[in-house]
């Protein structure tokens, strides 16, 4: 079969030219010319001994993702729809801003884990990507926006993992992916420019302490474990303690010496001064001295039959003035892109379920209704 050279980072690259009988060197070369060059083909890597490149097409390729679709915003906000094969398809988002330029990377086609306001978990799962296919969503990109504004230098400065899927439970295609990322030979991002996010799974917090230490975002979407049990159903197997004791293992190898939580701010669930409050107490006394952090409030942004509804503007900013006065700094992200669906939580390509989504988003919907009552019912009698 022949091998997808996006699928390796350079240890894999070298592994694979030895077997050719090729030295570490001409696995350099490669690497270069296809992450840093962005080529497609063998024939325009001219530094590559001819019979190099003669020998390289019928062992090897270069195969990116094929492009479904691509999405303008007004606000410079660029959506890419893949085609990963088998009725699958996955987002990816660039978001250009004044200092930097980052891409939203998808790392599954659906994702198992189901939030309850994520439209990507709304869909089920299908499968984990690969290597190859993490990596594509950044070469096409970066190849097609060098081309498209007529820049030589690199345009993407900053990569995240909170497209589709829940990255930690692709862990094996994960690391090299990111490898390949922070690789001077490759896109030579730094560790503080690559953010990992995760809905907390436990265990591969600490193993990518080990491997491969990034920036760390958590969603967390809920200051205690009876409402983050409804919202993020993955909290019923590690638990808000288990997974800040996690965090607090996770900051002496990370890139900067605090995490960030996400938290989406859904209309009377949780978005209460009362859950900012516990929210404060969580983090500022968890293991005795606290979780070093900043906190990212995320206007919910809606999507069909999700059911829940973006808390009002002056009410998120309630939340983070109690945060921010409270100590953690707390910001709240901007919303861009929402023009083409590519904000937040929006994403949702296209998923073969494997997973019967449907039916347990039915029963978590009523599951749901119980904190949306409760904090409906102290709001009125607030009122
Ligand atoms: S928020 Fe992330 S982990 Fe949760 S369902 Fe969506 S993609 Fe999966």
């Amino acid at each position: 079969m022949t091998a997808n050279l996006l699928d390796f980072d350079l240890e894999g690259l070298a592994a694979f030219c030895e077997k050719l009988g090729e030295k570490r060197f001409r696995a350099v070369q490669l690497f270069r010319w296809i992450h840093q060059k962005g080529a497609s083909g063998f024939d325009e890597m001219t530094d590559l001994a001819r019979s190099l490149r003669e020998k390289l097409p019928s062992v090897c390729a270069i195969t990116g993702l094929p492009v479904l679709s691509r999405q303008d915003s007004a606000d410079g906000t660029i959506k890419w729809l893949f085609d990963v094969g088998d009725g699958n398809a996955v987002e990816t988002v660039f978001i250009p801003e004044d200092d930097r330029g980052t891409l939203c990377i998808s790392s599954q086609a659906g994702c198992a884990v189901g939030c309850r306001f994520c439209s990507t978990g709304h869909q089920g799962f299908s499968r984990n990507l690969t290597t190859g296919e993490i990596l594509a969503q950044l070469w096409h990109a970066e190849r097609f926006l060098r081309k498209h504004l007529g820049k030589t230098e690199r345009v993407i400065t900053n990569v995240v993992m909170m497209g589709m899927g829940e990255p930690l439970q692709n862990y094996g295609a994960l690391i090299p992916a990111l490898r390949v990322m922070l690789d001077d030979h490759g896109y030579g991002l730094s560790r503080r420019r690559v953010t990992v996010s995760t809905s907390g799974v436990v265990p591969m917090i600490d193993r990518l302490a080990q491997d491969c230490p990034v920036a760390l975002a958590v969603s967390l979407h809920a200051p205690n474990d009876a409402l983050r049990d409804v919202l993020v159903p993955l909290n019923r197997k590690y638990p808000i303690a288990e997974l800040l004791d996690a965090c607090l293992r996770y900051l002496p190898a990370a890139p900067r010496d605090f995490i960030t939580f996400e938290y989406c701010m859904l209309d009377g669930v949780n978005d209460q001064p009362e859950h900012a409050r516990q929210l404060l107490a969580l983090l500022k006394g968890h293991g005795g001295r606290g979780v070093p952090c900043k906190i990212n409030l995320i206007p919910f942004n809606p999507f069909p039959d999700s059911g829940l509804k973006c808390s009002p503007r002056s009410v998120v900013l309630h939340f983070g003035k109690i945060l921010n006065d409270g100590g953690i700094v707390t910001t709240v992200r901007k919303t861009r892109g929402d023009d083409i669906d590519a904000a937040c939580g929006q994403l949702a390509g296209d998923v073969l379920d494997r997973t019967n989504a449907a039916s347990r988003l039915s029963q978590r919907r009523q599951q749901t209704e119980q904190p949306i009552r409760f904090v409906h019912t102290a709001k009125e009698k607030q009122a």
